[in-house]
């Protein structure tokens, strides 16, 4: 079930194929519900900047929807999930697998929608599939990588902390390297950790992370280097 009210979806973009012109809108909202269309905000190739497979080129697909909140959030267009066009997930891995092996499915919260059908698809292209995720709804889909990155205003689902290849936590204020510590004692062993500075406040806490990570070595520094590097 998507939790994302999609009422007001704007029909242009289920007008804009052949293949879409005689679906009705609740047909589309069916469709979207079973995650067999995504509302789809971009796709590109690039090189992944953060975590543990920073410098690996892949294909990203960027889901609209999210109702996280997060104040600092650098992609708050991808919220309204009714300004993206409803996509059919073999349109989005025939795409995707034109370019990498890798494809990275970010968001917005991509876990807002049912995974299933979108991983299915990319893996019988036997593609390599990684998750960006805030892990607040129940994890779906088949996935190679999950790079979980919680976020305090909505928690994660408990089932997601044994699965995480990665905890990634976002650090804007001193405060969240408590928050980062509670997070990395409910995740599984083997599960890699990072303190990631708030690009708008790199200056100020990337100084502190440091220390941090050199006070406490079971954490990593990962940065956004593809911000660095000016790519997407
Ligand atoms: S979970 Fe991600 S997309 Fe959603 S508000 Fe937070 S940073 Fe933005």
């Amino acid at each position: 079930m998507h939790r994302i009210e999609l009422a007001g979806w704007n029909l242009k973009f289920v007008l804009c194929t052949t293949y879409l012109c005689a679906m009705v809108k609740e047909d589309v909202l069916t469709l979207v519900d079973k995650g067999v269309m995504l509302p789809l905000m971009e796709e590109f190739y690039t090189i992944q900047g953060e975590g543990f497979h920073k410098g690996t080129a892949a294909y990203f697909v960027r889901i609209g929807g999210c109702d996280v909140g997060c104040h600092w959030c650098d992609v708050k267009e991808s919220w309204n999930a009714e300004t993206h066009p409803p996509t059919a997930v073999e349109n989005i891995v025939e795409n995707a697998a034109k370019y990498s092996d890798t494809i990275v499915i970010t968001g917005g919260e991509p876990l807002t929608w049912d995974m299933g059908p979108l991983t299915s698809a990319l893996k019988a292209k036997n593609l390599k599939i990684h998750i960006e995720t805030s892990g607040a709804y129940a994890l779906t889909g088949i996935w190679d990588w999950i790079c979980l990155s919680p976020k305090k205003n909505k928690l994660p689902e408990g089932k997601i902390y044994d699965k995480a290849h990665e905890l990634k936590v976002i650090v804007y204020n001193k405060h969240d390297l408590i928050f980062a510590e509670e997070q990395a004692a409910k995740v599984n062993g083997d599960c890699i950790l990072y303190l990631q500075p708030e690009w708008s406040v790199r200056d100020k806490v990337t100084p502190l992370i440091v220390d941090y990570v050199m006070q406490n070595p079971k954490w990593k520094v990962s940065l956004q280097t593809h911000k660095y590097l000016n790519i997407p």
